[in-house]
């Protein structure tokens, strides 16, 4: 017997033969004798339509009310969830984020996880009763609801494995694995057999939302093992293989990879913005002035250029900032503007961050050189670049997303054959 933990995404649980669907895969560990606590997200499309009201009713929501309202969706097919299985015969109870307890801190909105106490889910579970937790919440001091940031319930999902020392942690959604880059831009991508914590981490928080970023650092740090599967498989006809593996991609340590690529995907982001400050004064103290006055309003400064006039007497500074953060950039930024003694400010939304993500970098030289040869082969101008060990990011002009991201796939040889 074993203790699992099944997450089921929106378009998992989009309606209620979905449902059903996700619930002959419980059903189906059940069968085989194991304990099970489902993690479920709101119905497609549900939590965006919350976000909606939220912002038609106020152009400056209270942030803890928007939590009340979008932890709804998850509210819902939690009960859902657990009629269906109740339905089909076993003993099923829902857990909203405060009955369990799950601690957040109180950020609304974006809240972590303090702590989880698994001893209620545990005792359920151990009676025979599949313990259905609403993803995505839990409870902020002062008895407040939380939400966990967008694509919440994968952390949820990894956290509460990690609380209840689940043996194996199956995040279901409408893919069946990681896979080199987003499959529904690239239809060559290849679906990756293991992934890398470090290597997921850099693609999760480079874009590829098939993972909330924070339930990787969760699973690294707890060790879950945590599986990245299809809900859309048949239920009856998916098991384990010899080593105990379901279908689907691995996320696990480095030294579990037995042959590593030198890049193992591509992710892009769309979330960015470029600031570009033009003709500002070459002298010791701007860009400290510059980059201090976003930093105390809270806002993260990526890719950084600076270009200096051929007189050396002006420079030219370029950066991104999430697009998120665009409008209070530029204000601040103009607040500054007599301290500087900047000249102009350009800015765009229109564009994306493609990066190249592998450890296999670490050792390999020449792998920047190459995404900067693919790309101009196509005539794509590169706005900006930043490089770490494990990745290198370009900014370009958005309309060029597809074209880039194909280009460095087939570059790097990750196209399926
Ligand atoms: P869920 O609702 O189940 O949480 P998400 O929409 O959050 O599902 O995440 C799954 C989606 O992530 C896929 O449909 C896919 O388009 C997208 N995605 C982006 N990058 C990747 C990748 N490298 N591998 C697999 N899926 C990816
Ligand atoms: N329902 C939430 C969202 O859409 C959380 C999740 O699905 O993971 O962001
Ligand atoms: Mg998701």
């Amino acid at each position: 017997m074993a203790r699992l933990v099944l997450k089921f995404g929106g378009t998992s649980v989009a309606n209620i033969d979905r449902i059903r669907n996700a619930a002959r895969h419980v059903k189906r560990e059940l069968d085989a004798g194991h304990e099970v606590a489902v993690i479920v997200s709101a119905m497609a499309g549900v939590t965006n339509s919350l976000v909606d009201y939220c912002r038609q009713a106020s152009n400056d929501y209270d942030s803890r009310e928007y939590d009340a309202v979008v932890a709804s969706g998850e509210q819902v097919t939690s009960g859902l969830m657990a009629i269906v299985l109740q339905d089909m015969g076993y003993k099923a109870r829902s857990w909203q984020g405060w009955q369990i307890p799950l601690n957040t801190n109180d950020v609304h909105g974006a809240a972590r996880i303090q702590a989880i106490d698994g001893a209620r889910l545990i005792e359920a579970m151990s009676g025979g009763e599949v313990a259905v937790v609403a993803g995505f919440q839990g409870i902020a001091p002062g008895w407040r609801i939380a939400t966990l940031g967008r694509g919440g319930s994968d952390t949820s999902a990894v956290a509460v494995a990690a609380a209840i020392k689940a043996d194996r942690c199956d995040i279901y959604t409408d893919v069946d694995g990681v896979y080199t880059t987003d499959p529904r831009i690239v239809p060559k991508a290849r679906r990756l057999e293991k992934v890398a914590f470090e290597e997921m981490l850099e693609m999760a928080s480079l874009g590829a939302k098939v993972l909330q970023v924070r339930s990787v650092e969760l699973a690294m740090q707890y060790k879950v093992r945590t599986f990245v599967r299809s809900s859309f498989d048949d239920p009856d006809k998916v098991g384990v293989d010899a080593r105990g593996n379901p279908p689907g991609t691995l996320i696990c340590d480095e030294d579990e990879i037995v042959e590593a690529e030198v890049v193992t995907g591509i992710a892009f982001s769309k979330d960015e913005a470029q600031i570009s400050l033009r003709r500002v004064a070459d002298k010791p103290g701007v860009a400290a002035a510059v980059f201090g006055s976003l930093a105390a309003e809270n806002i993260n400064v990526d890719m950084i250029i600076q270009i200096t006039s051929p007189d050396g007497s002006t420079t030219d500074i370029t950066f991104t900032v999430p697009a998120i953060d665009h409008d209070r950039a530029i204000k601040v930024l103009e607040q500054t503007r007599g301290e500087i003694g900047h000249f102009g400010i350009e800015s765009s939304t229109d564009v994306v961050k493609v990066s190249v993500i592998g450890m296999g970098m670490r050792s390999h030289a020449g792998v920047a050189a190459e995404a900067f040869r693919a790309l101009a082969s196509k005539g794509i101008n590169i706005r900006a670049i930043t490089t770490s060990e494990i990745k290198i990011s370009v900014l370009i002009d958005a309309a060029y997303t597809e074209l880039a991201v194909r280009t460095l796939h087939s570059a790097y040889g990750l196209d399926k054959h």
